[in-house]
């Protein structure tokens, strides 16, 4: 029997994919360590293994299992650059740093990519993404986002599409126009947290699963991480729990807002060959943005994110299967195999979120649906920080993200208002 998440719902395709995970013991008892790190998703189990392939003595909890957040449960869909387009942040930061942001992108696309390969991780990587517009009035800023990624930020990989093109490469006339992106790809998001996890462990990092922070503090020197299995007393510590974070630290809270997204996983598209032809992986121009991909044995993997008030796998099937309907009228009545949903960690700006909440002890998270790549590097990063190393990740704790409105009572109220109206524009 496949494992269910106890903090997301339903059991991903992922998780029924993959022979039985390793499990982790969970901590048995007070401990010591240089660092701590809360939250074993890509950027917790990153920061743990570069920590512990430097010989530092790093000790890592998660509350679940690894990957039961949104690391083993996402879209798999790498993207290209942060999730704000490069010369939309150029505007905001700036041409120097906007350069900055989006070389730092390459190179964790790059960092994830070796990693793999390093450690022979079957993360089943498939080159290619498409992203498509569901309105017209969208295409000279397309035809000209393909014009300065090439000229100004060094990026040659992305061809505009016209309507003919686009519903050849997706399979369906429903998307007026888009972007082909050669230079990217989208993956098995659980295969690469169990060899991520696998190689932390073989590294020497101390990770255990089923350990839930219940408090962080700074007291005498040192940082203090109360357990229910007992406390951990560490020289520093990374923060690590994205959406996840609840009430554990109020920082992190106020500024990285949980929002759910869900994915159905249909039958295996045997009698649909010209559903994605190119085995690109697709997202769409909507707020409430549309992701989907085939999976390796050919079923459609498709998500689409909606403030849902229910959230058990039968609503997210019904909801899934129409919009699939309405790209695909020939899958409107597809039988999902899989429903699952995951809480996706996001900023106002829709720029990462990085801070020193309080000495020796740093958040990052709030990657804002763009994480699979930069919370792998991001993770990498902590590690060179840790290890006083230069690192670029003054670059994201200098990006301005504000909090969130109306504080911890009514912020959840306020995004909801916010989410429905930009999801009515969408049908506009
Ligand atoms: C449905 C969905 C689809 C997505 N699709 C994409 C995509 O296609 N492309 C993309 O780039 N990004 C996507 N994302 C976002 C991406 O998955 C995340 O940005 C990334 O996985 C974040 O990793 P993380 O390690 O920071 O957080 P997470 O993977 O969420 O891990 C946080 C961990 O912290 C643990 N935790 C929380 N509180 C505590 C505590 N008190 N004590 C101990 N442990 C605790 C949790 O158990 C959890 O395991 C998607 C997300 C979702 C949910």
């Amino acid at each position: 029997m496949s494992w269910q998440s106890p903090i997301s719902p339903g059991i991903s395709w992922y998780e029924a994919s993959v022979p039985e995970r390793p499990s982790y013991p969970p901590m048995a008892g007070s401990r010591k360590a240089d660092v701590a790190v809360i939250g074993g998703g890509y950027t917790g189990l990153q920061a743990a293994y570069n920590l512990a392939k430097e010989g530092v003595d790093v000790t890592l909890i998660d509350a679940c299992r690894f990957g039961d957040g949104a690391s083993g449960r996402n879209g798999g869909q790498f993207g290209t650059g942060q999730r704000a387009w490069a010369e939309d942040l150029e505007e905001v930061v700036g041409r120097e740093r906007a350069q900055l942001l989006f070389d730092m992108a390459e190179n964790a696309k790059r960092y994830v990519l070796d990693f793999a390969r390093e450690h022979a991780i079957d993360m089943e990587f498939v080159p290619g993404q498409l992203s498509v517009s569901h309105k017209d009035s969208l295409e000279k800023e397309y035809r000209r986002h393909v014009e300065v990624m090439a000229e100004r930020f060094g990026y040659p990989h992305l061809s505009f599409m016209d309507r003919e093109e686009t519903a050849v490469r997706l399979g369906s006339s429903h998307y007026r126009f888009g972007i082909r992106d050669a230079g990217t790809g989208h993956i098995h998001p659980m295969k690469l947290v169990i060899g991520l996890a696998k190689q932390a462990a073989l590294a020497g990092a101390n990770i255990f699963e089923q350990t839930k922070a219940l408090k962080i503090d700074r007291k005498g020197g040192v940082v203090l991480i109360e357990t229910e299995r007992g406390t951990i007393t560490a020289d520093r510590a990374l923060i690590a729990c994205n959406a996840y974070i609840g009430n554990l630290e109020p920082v992190t809270a106020c500024h990285v807002m949980p929002i759910r997204s869900f994915i159905g996983a249909t039958t295996v598209l045997t009698e649909h060959p010209g559903v994605l032809p190119g085995g690109e992986s697709v997202d769409d121009s909507r707020f409430v943005v549309r992701y989907f991909r085939k999976s390796k044995d050919g079923r459609l993997l498709f998500g689409g994110r909606e403030a849902y008030t229910a959230d058990n796998p039968r609503d997210i099937s019904s909801h899934i299967r129409r919009q699939i309907g309405e790209i695909y009228p020939a899958l409107a009545d597809i039988e999902i195999t899989h429903a699952w949903g995951g809480t996706v960690g996001i900023t106002m700006p829709r720029q990462p979120f990085c801070r020193e909440v309080m000495p020796g002890v740093v958040t990052i998270g709030g990657y804002s649906g763009h994480g699979v790549m930069l919370s792998n590097f991001c993770g990498k990063l902590y590690a060179d920080l840790a290890l006083g190393k230069d690192t670029p990740l003054d670059l994201l704790k200098d990006l301005k993200i504000p909090a969130f409105p109306g504080g911890t009572r009514f912020r959840s109220a306020l995004l909801f208002l916010a989410l429905s109206w930009y999801a009515l524009r969408d049908r506009l």
